[in-house]
């Protein structure tokens, strides 16, 4: 129905656009700089979906930016990005157009990174700020075309010029976009060799909208998956917790399971596959897939309650160290204790977090009855309420217990009549 100033059909309904970040657009284009949206929400409107949250890349630098808006904070060490805030806490991120590094150190990056400032009118500390641009190796100012070209997927690279309502493809995104393939910028070997991270998010992307993974895009993935190990575990995780959040864990987990990154990603899932089989296997994703209807269905859940409903079947089948010594069996909780503890060591997930849901996880037995407890002090816990969550969640993808969820839903204390055992897999 509309049509852009130039007369081409719009591909994008202008009443989607969020008035926040229309109105940062249009200030810093009254200052001279250009502005565009970029990355996720121009996808996402490209493909019909409502976008989560509308960022922005311009010509400003970091400080210009902070000048231009009083609700603006610069965050970030590595690349300094701008948050501008609005009401009810909504933020709109504004970053700087900027280079892919590896693309000027392969063209000498002292002086590349140098042109690239004063291409842009940097002044002043411009000596000082692309030394600091070499030891980084992160923050290298360029133009609109290189902000597109540095970015990860086709899809994710498309700006949309809001005064001229029409879409910017440098990267050729709008045909995948079409096509509904996921495909890097670029050699598919050097982007995810070089940011192998870039797995966990295509792997997302791929289970979140439902698009294809362009085959040489997906062998490279394949092969970079060795490099995972390389990636700071920090970013690893949380483009984890990404998947699991977003509700599409089942699906993820499956493709990462394909790509044998499990192993790397989450050791612990990848024992018990190899250790229960096809029966181990399907309890998980039972769990999992509960999981993710949970999340779809909107409530928010916090990052211990994921991870607890994930770990559920793997806390259940026992320790996964083995004692050496045969006559020493360690308890459940103890292994519950060193699943955790792995996952504090090897993923880094914060200790905060390993501990609400190594509770979550301890306070299952008592909720299906395996273990009594004073149960009058045990409702009264703060974790109670998430625990009870995660054993929603267990019922749901086994069938088990639910006269006890039942009753302890209604306030009251069920019997504790053991039903049979634990569950799947037992002793
Ligand atoms: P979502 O809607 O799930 O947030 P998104 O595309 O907005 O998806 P973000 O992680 O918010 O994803 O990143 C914003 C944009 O930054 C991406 O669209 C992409 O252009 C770029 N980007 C993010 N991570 C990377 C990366 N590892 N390598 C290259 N570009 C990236
Ligand atoms: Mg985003």
């Amino acid at each position: 129905s509309d049509t852009t100033p130039s007369g081409e059909p719009a591909e994008i309904d202008p009443d989607k656009l969020d008035p926040d970040a229309l109105k940062v657009i249009h200030r810093l284009h009254a200052h001279g700089h250009e502005a565009y949206l970029v990355g996720g929400c121009v996808r996402d409107l490209m493909l019909g979906r409502t976008p989560k949250d509308f960022d922005i890349a311009t010509s400003a630098h970091p400080g210009e930016v902070r000048a231009i808006f009083r609700n603006c904070r610069l965050i970030g060490r590595r690349f300094r990005l701008a948050h501008i805030y609005f009401k009810g806490g909504k933020i709109i991120e504004v970053s700087t157009f900027r280079a892919n590094p590896t693309e000027l150190d392969a063209s000498n990056g002292a002086e590349a990174a140098a042109d690239t400032g004063a291409e842009n009118g940097e002044e002043g500390s411009e000596a000082e700020e692309s030394q600091d641009l070499l030891i980084t190796h992160d923050n290298v100012f360029g133009t609109a075309e290189q902000d597109a070209r540095r970015r990860d997927f086709t899809m994710n690279g498309l700006f949309y010029d809001v005064a001229e309502g029409r879409v910017i493809d440098y990267v050729r995104g709008r045909r995948d976009i079409d096509e509904r393939y996921i495909r890097t910028i670029g050699d598919p070997e050097i982007r995810m060799r070089e940011d192998p991270v870039r797995i966990l998010r295509a792997v997302r992307f791929a289970s979140k909208l439902g698009l294809d993974i362009e085959s040489r895009t997906y062998a490279a993935m394949e092969g970079a998956v060795e490099d995972l190990p390389r990636c700071a575990p920090a970013r690893l995780l949380e483009e984890t917790f990404r998947l699991i959040r977003g509700g599409v864990a089942a699906p993820s987990l499956r493709l990462l399971a394909a790509l044998d990154a499990l192993k790397i990603l989450l050791p612990p899932v990848a024992a018990y596959f190899k250790e229960n089989g096809r029966r181990g296997r399907e309890t998980f994703y039972a769990y999992v897939e509960a999981l993710d209807r949970r999340v779809s269905s909107g409530e928010p859940l916090d990052d211990a309650i994921l991870l607890a409903a994930l770990l559920v079947p793997i806390a259940q089948a026992g320790p996964v160290v083995e004692s050496q010594d045969p006559a020493v069996r360690p308890s459940v909780a103890q292994g519950i204790e060193d699943l955790l503890a792995e996952f504090v060591q090897t993923a880094r997930l914060p200790r905060r977090i390993a501990e609400r849901c190594r509770l979550l996880l301890i306070a299952q037995r008592t909720l299906s009855g395996e273990r009594r407890r004073r149960t009058g002090a045990f409702r009264r816990h703060p974790l109670f309420n998430d625990a009870l969550v995660v054993f929603e969640i267990s019922v749901e993808a086994t069938g088990q217990h639910r006269e006890a969820l039942e009753a302890w839903k209604r306030g009251e204390v069920p019997s504790l009549k053991p039903e049979g055992g634990t569950s799947e897999g037992g002793e």
